[in-house]
């Protein structure tokens, strides 16, 4: 990869006045509990994306993909959803801080009296090397980079809790997807080998130490997307409310998840029909996890990696049984090392019917696992396996000369 230093100068004829880099992310447990109320426990990796950007004054912005080999041209007014998707990760932070009234981070900061600088407009060039669409929050990193970078360049005074919300209302208004906080707060927030215990409710979060020492964190990417995943994420939603409000009939002080016992849970979801059975299973699931989290930054906390990983395999047995959004695919990977010593912990990562899972394994162990499952992966699912090795890296920063 060419540095995003030299790009900048090729295309623009000038030296950038920043550089800037932003990680993906994994999740390494607290899976579909972010919107009942829950915590996650994300971390950035050594996956980014990076940009160079310049000011112009002629109210223009002029946007490179490097690795697309694509280049845009738009004017700094009237922003609105483009057509070519990537554009959107940039411009839709960009209204962000131009139309403080359209974001959601309630910011009564300067950014009125720096509107002006930045309409003037700007050149930018962006690359990476995040997988696109695996799982890993390559759309996020966009848009944390470019925020990181704004702020920089125009001295917003934003916090990073701040970028974190205005990237994600970027998401939500330009690209149409209406995700959570955790993949911009983690790309932002990542600290080299910690875990961020994020409340997502409140949202405080608590840095954990992750000692990997002779283990490495490796993602098996099924590379296959099931149409089913926004659908069924839709139904979980529902059952998960419909379970909620049977419980607080009962028990009128419950207010979330997070209040609820396994023992309320199996005394108020007596179930006689499959739906009954459903809102069941995954009411349980969420309390289950609710609870696995909390229990699995405890291991963190004294370095019992072994525990931590023996956790990550419940979750999928949860996520699998109960909760019903993993498929054949998932299954057979986390399977496929669920015997092995070498494997301290494995679960699908993500909304699930795709994507990738995530390992815990022995570094010296890594190379014949991948082989093994490689050519099982190829002989049974009639599929290519992809292999991410990563390592857990700092948030988004500028990048010296
Ligand atoms: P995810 O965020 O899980 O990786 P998304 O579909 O949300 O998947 O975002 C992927 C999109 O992000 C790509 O389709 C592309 O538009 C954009 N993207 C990611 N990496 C790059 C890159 N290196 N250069 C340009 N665009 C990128
Ligand atoms: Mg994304």
């Amino acid at each position: 990869m060419l540095a995003i230093r030299s790009h900048f100068l090729n295309h623009f004829n000038d030296a950038p006045a920043l550089v800037v880099k932003s990680p993906g992310r994994i999740n390494l447990i607290g899976e579909h509990i972010d919107y009942n109320h829950g915590f996650v426990l994300p971390a950035a990796i050594d996956k980014f994306i990076e940009l160079a950007i310049g000011k112009r004054t002629d109210g223009a912005m002029h946007m490179v993909a490097v690795d697309l080999g694509e280049t845009i041209i738009l004017p700094m007014h009237n922003l609105a959803p483009h057509a070519t998707v990537w554009v959107n990760y940039i411009i839709g932070v960009v209204d962000q801080v131009l139309n403080t009234e359209n974001n959601n981070a309630s910011i009564e900061i300067n950014l009125v009296s720096k509107r002006e600088d930045l309409a003037a407009g700007f050149d930018i060039c962006i690359q990476g090397n995040i997988p696109l669409g695996a799982g890993l929050s390559s759309s996020a990193a966009i848009e944390c980079a470019v925020l990181f970078a704004l702020n920089e360049l125009y001295s917003l005074s934003l916090t990073k809790m701040q970028m974190a919300l205005m990237a994600q209302s970027a998401e939500h208004t330009f690209a149409g997807v209406h995700c959570g906080l955790m993949d911009m707060f983690a790309s932002l927030h990542g600290e080299k080998n910690k875990a961020i215990l994020l409340d997502c409710d409140s949202l405080d979060f608590t840095y954990y130490p992750l000692v990997l020492d002779d283990y490495s964190i490796i993602l098996f990417d099924t590379q296959i997307k099931h149409a089913l995943a926004s659908s069924e994420y839709n139904t979980r939603r529902f059952e998960c409310e419909r379970g909620l409000a049977i419980i607080q009939e009962k028990y009128p002080t419950v207010k979330t998840f997070r209040d609820i016992s396994l023992e309320q849970v199996e005394a108020c979801l007596a179930f006689n029909d499959i739906k009954g059975l459903k809102v069941y299973q995954r009411c349980k699931y969420v309390v289950e996890e609710m609870q696995r989290v909390q229990l699995a930054v405890q291991d963190l906390a004294k370095g019992d990696m072994q525990a931590f990983g023996k956790k990550m395999f419940e979750t999928h047995t949860g996520l699998s049984n109960l909760y019903e959004v993993s498929c054949p695919e998932l299954d057979f990977l986390v399977e496929a090392v669920s015997n092995n010593e070498n494997v301290l912990g494995a679960r699908m990562m993500g909304g699930g019917f795709g994507g990738c899972t995530i390992n815990i394994i022995k570094k010296s162990a890594v190379e014949e696992i991948t082989k093994t499952l490689t050519a099982s992966y190829a002989q049974l699912m009639h599929k290519e396996l992809a292999v991410y090795i990563t390592s857990i890296e700092e948030g988004t920063h500028l990048v010296a000369e």
